[in-house]
């Protein structure tokens, strides 16, 4: 057969050449050892837990490199595509932090745009180029048109997927599928030239050398040595209308971006041989890659399993809602990526998470669990090194977007909610009290008269005269100018006055001789002052408080016993 031939007629207005298209994207200009990645979402939907996971792997090991890396939006799945979600992720990883040197970008009119000379970075705008190679390989024997229907190609796909989703057999191939398959190899230059002319759709097949009997040895940068079969279907790489599936849009794109490292999911393992086979007759140099591993969770059962987007956690809105810190997700996520990242951490405590020295050779082969205790404990800790100008930034930016009336408040006194957020900061052992934004309001809204309510009430086995004596001498002796021990020191005095211990040591020696002791009187003030068991460091909230609120809602509480 005459593929040449074939070739002109499939393909008739293209003219490129693959070497035209070499020149328009030349190999980089960039230090030895640079990485070039991408990150390649689908606009499907919510943004996952999982992309940005990729993301940052792409942006570090570019960024440590001096490489470059890219954003290339997969949209080629028309059906599945969410109109917004392409938006939505270019403003995630701005949120982020996750910068990128090139690809598409959000405009400052809210439009989609582009930056680079690799593009266009959005493979529904690339379907020239798809052409020119499927042209090629049409040229050379090496695909082929099939014309069947809509439906058949429909089934097939689904097949396709199943098998690959399972990810338990190479041998996707069904002896069915790869009979009806065989079969659509046979054709005449005649039948094709009548199919063309009655309009009929087709798509193109690789024409696929594989005997799946013969192994391939592979070498992943996360798995190491891998012996994966070689592929024997004849899959599609242009649909019927002309765009292209995952596999020939990888290709084509990853070459001509010059990309040198590609890091996806493991979900993908399954395609390799796929990619290994259309990268040869390609006669493009494989890049690198990285199986990124899967992230799991404990299920009920105390077993692990795929994290799925009903879990919280799975989507980045999730997060962006109760408000974990750009830092945070960095610092959660490096811990799940690299193994000795805690080790780091603990070395160097003031060193900004972008300059951790990301390896791949710590990144985990298998699974990788999802734990809120662990992100909740990662944020306590971060948080609790910011400073109190930053993390006063932080919570209003996202009380703006969730908690309007907070962020009034936080902005109407900036100076006034950052003497709050500075107790207890500073110094060897920070206190961790603060894990989200969204728990912020809860912990220093006492401050603000308009949230302050009684929460908690005092504890059944103390006696309400007690509670009011002691409340009340401590009103008598309150003085606002004295130190912090001055001021510790007559509330130790007031113990004795209603039969507590002034000290806890004495307490604890003989209880039975007292009734209480200075901590529950401390806690008697805690309550009326805060309404909360629970509370930074009294004398600093009393402090910011001042004297006259302290009074007055002392006084409250004792009308109220
Ligand atoms: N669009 C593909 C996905 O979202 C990208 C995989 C890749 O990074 O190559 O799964």
């Amino acid at each position: 057969m005459d593929y040449s031939y074939l070739a002109q007629l499939l393909f008739p207005d293209v003219t490129t050449t693959p070497e035209e298209l070499e020149e328009r994207y030349p190999a980089r200009d960039l230090p030895e050892g640079a990485k070039v990645t991408r990150f390649a979402p689908s606009p499907t939907g919510y943004v996952h837990f999982g992309g940005i996971y990729q993301a940052v792997v792409d942006k570090m090991l570019a960024s440590q490199s001096g490489g470059v890396f890219t954003l290339r939006i997969e949209d080629t799945d028309g059906q599945r595509e969410v109109e917004g979600a392409a938006e939505a992720l270019i403003r995630t990883l701005e949120k982020y932090g996750i910068t990128y040197d090139e690809g598409v970008i959000l405009n400052e009119d809210g439009t989609l745009g582009e930056r680079g000379a690799y593009g266009p970075y959005k493979q529904s705008q690339r379907g020239d180029i798809y052409a020119v190679y499927a042209k090629k390989l049409v040229a050379e024997g090496k695909a082929y048109p099939c014309f069947t229907t809509e439906e058949e190609l429909e089934a097939i796909q689904q097949a396709d997927k199943k098998a690959e989703i399972k990810n338990t057999d190479w041998h996707t191939a069904a002896a069915e599928k790869r009979a009806a398959m065989l079969a659509g190899r046979q054709f005449t230059m005649e039948e094709v030239e009548a199919h063309l002319k009655a309009g009929d759709p087709f798509v193109i097949r690789i024409l696929s050398d594989g005997d799946p009997d013969k192994k391939v040895k592979f070498t992943d940068q996360v798995k190491g040595l891998l012996e994966v079969p070689e592929n024997d279907e004849d899959f599609v790489l242009l649909k019927s209308d002309g765009i292209p599936t995952y596999h020939f849009a990888h290709a084509v794109d990853d070459h001509l971006m010059r990309t040198t490292h590609v890091i996806r999911g493991e979900d993908w393992l399954p395609s390799l041989p796929k990619h290994i086979q259309l990268f040869r007759y390609l006669g493009f140099r494989m890049p690198k890659y990285l199986h990124t591993a899967q992230i799991l969770k404990m299920d009920e059962n105390g077993g692990k399993k795929k994290i799925s987007k009903r879990d919280m956690g799975a989507k980045m809105d999730d997060y962006a809602q109760l408000g974990y810190a750009e830092d945070v997700v960095w610092e959660y996520l490096l811990t799940l990526l690299n193994s000795n990242f805690e080790e780091w951490r603990m070395q160097n405590p003031d060193v900004p998470v972008r300059d951790y020295p990301f390896s791949i050779k710590k990144m985990s082969v298998s699974g990788c669990l999802f734990d809120f205790d662990k992100l909740n404990d990662v944020s306590k800790n971060v948080i609790s090194r910011m400073t109190a100008e930053q993390v006063y930034d932080q919570v209003l930016t996202w009380a703006e977007s969730f908690d309007p009336d907070f962020a009034s408040k936080l902005s109407a006194d900036p100076a006034y909610a950052k003497s709050i957020l500075a107790i207890g900061r500073g110094g060897n052992k920070p206190r961790k009290d603060i894990t989200v934004w969204s728990g912020v309001k809860d912990y220093m809204g006492f401050f603000y008269d308009e949230y302050f309510r009684i929460e908690d009430s005092y504890p059944d086995n103390f006696e309400k005269k007690d509670i009011i004596t002691a409340l009340e001498k401590f009103l008598e002796s309150y003085d606002p100018a004295d130190d912090s021990t001055v001021w510790f020191n007559k509330i130790k005095e007031i113990a004795p006055a209603i039969g507590f211990a002034p000290e806890m040591k004495l307490y604890k020696k003989d209880p039975d001789s007292y009734r209480g002791h200075v901590g529950d009187v401390s806690m008697f003030l805690r309550i009326a002052v805060t309404g909360k068991m629970n509370s930074p460091d009294m004398y600093s909230v009393m402090q910011i408080l001042g004297s006259e609120r302290v009074t007055a809602r002392i006084r409250t509480m004792i009308a109220s016993l």
